[in-house]
């Protein structure tokens, strides 16, 4: 039976990213995953609600959350099949994502380079599949482990089983369901790194690498190429708080993204998931409304990008989603694209 510790009133200000203040009833940690049977035989996480928090860094308490808060505390890594080629790396819901990308790279297995120093936990990662420079989480998601509270007992899903799609999976669409206990990736010793990303090239450039020398690039140095660009264009949440992009990247039919781009020839359009749709930047969208940078009280939007939100101090919550709820308006005023928020909101609806 795994052990778990009971806090009342816990504050959660600490466990959020955006910094705002919020306090659970009752915040169950739990160190490890083997104790969750247990715990969701009591009728309050069995029928109650419960939400899962790693390290708060993609989630807006605009309220007090009701019910319980989980917080998986399991730090295993190990690799648990190699055949010198390809590695599956097992690691547990509470290991902080940056130092898994970290320890993998350690072991000469390469595939999670490109998403380096993104927040948070390795149990959060397949929620809303990460990603960021031209590699999604997906790609490398072997199996997920998790309690399912409906069929109340652990399953393993593999990947195909996870619905993954831009900023989206199974576990985020039914958030009530699961409680991801473990991560499975499956990872190279001998990959085809990813480049194509605009930016990451000329980072290469400027850490000393010549054009001659890409071909040989290693994913350590990619890592650290990311990891300066990251350090540069996102505010740190420990200074400012945040939890990164605010919004989506709009999906719209490519007749209409054709349209805005007649109009606004350098509003920039990527594909989409399939032929018929294009994805939107939001920042650019939003930067067109003239918010970055703007600021009422402690509630903003970082002046060195549009998409993300930031908290200067004293910010509520409450504030910070009404400030959403106004840009968000505002685009979609000015262009009919509808932004979605990226975080999950806790305590409003959207
Ligand atoms: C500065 C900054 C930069 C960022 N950059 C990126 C980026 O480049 N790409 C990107 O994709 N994201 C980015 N993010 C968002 C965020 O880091 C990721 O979404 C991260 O995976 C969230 O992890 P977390 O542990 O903090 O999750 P939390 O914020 O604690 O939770 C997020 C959601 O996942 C659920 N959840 C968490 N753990 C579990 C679990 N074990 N089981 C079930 N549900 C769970 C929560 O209930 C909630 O719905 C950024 C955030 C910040 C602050």
């Amino acid at each position: 039976m795994g052990s778990y510790r009971i806090v009342e009133n816990a504050r959660l200000d600490a466990r959020n990213t955006f910094g705002v203040r919020a306090t659970a009833p009752m915040l169950v940690e739990v160190a490890d995953a083997t104790a969750l049977p247990e715990l969701f035989g009591y009728a309050m996480l069995r029928d109650g609600p419960v939400l899962v928090l790693g390290g708060g860094s993609n989630l807006l308490f605009a309220g007090d959350p009701r019910g319980t808060v989980l917080a998986l505390g399991g730090q295993q890594v190990r690799i648990v099949e190699d055949d010198g080629g390809r590695a599956i790396v097992r690691a547990d819901a509470g290991v902080e994502w940056h130092a898994l990308v970290l320890w993998t790279l350690g072991q000469g297995l390469a595939g999670l380079e490109n998403l380096a120093l993104i927040p948070g936990t390795v149990g959060a990662a397949p929620i809303q599949n990460i990603g960021a420079y031209g590699v999604e989480v997906r790609e490398h998601i072997h199996v997920v482990e998790a309690f399912d509270r409906t069929l109340g007992q652990v399953v393993r899903l593999r990947s195909t089983d996870c619905a993954f799609a831009y900023r989206d999976s199974v576990f985020k669409r039914d958030p009530d369901r699961y409680v991801v206990t473990a991560v499975e990736f499956a990872l190279q010793r001998d990959a085809a790194l990813r480049l194509e990303y605009a930016g990451l090239h000329d980072e290469l450039l400027a850490m000393g690498m010549d054009a001659a020398s890409l071909g040989d690039v290693r994913a350590s140095q990619i890592a650290e190429a990311v990891c300066r660009i990251r350090r540069r264009k996102l505010p740190d949440p420990a200074v400012l708080g945040n939890a990164g992009s605010f919004f989506k990247n709009p999906i719209v039919p490519v007749a209409q993204a054709e349209g805005l781009q007649a109009a606004h020839p350098s509003l920039p359009a990527f594909h989409g998931s399939d032929e018929t749709t294009r994805k939107l930047s939001a920042a650019w969208l939003i930067d067109a409304c003239g918010w970055k940078g703007f600021r009422e009280g402690d509630a903003g939007v970082a002046a060195s990008h549009a998409l993300v939100l930031v908290n200067h101090g004293q910010a509520s919550g409450a504030q910070l989603l009404d400030l959403a709820h106004r840009i968000a308006a505002s685009v979609h005023e000015r262009f009919g694209v509808a932004l979605e928020p990226e975080p999950r909101i806790i305590g409003a609806a959207w």
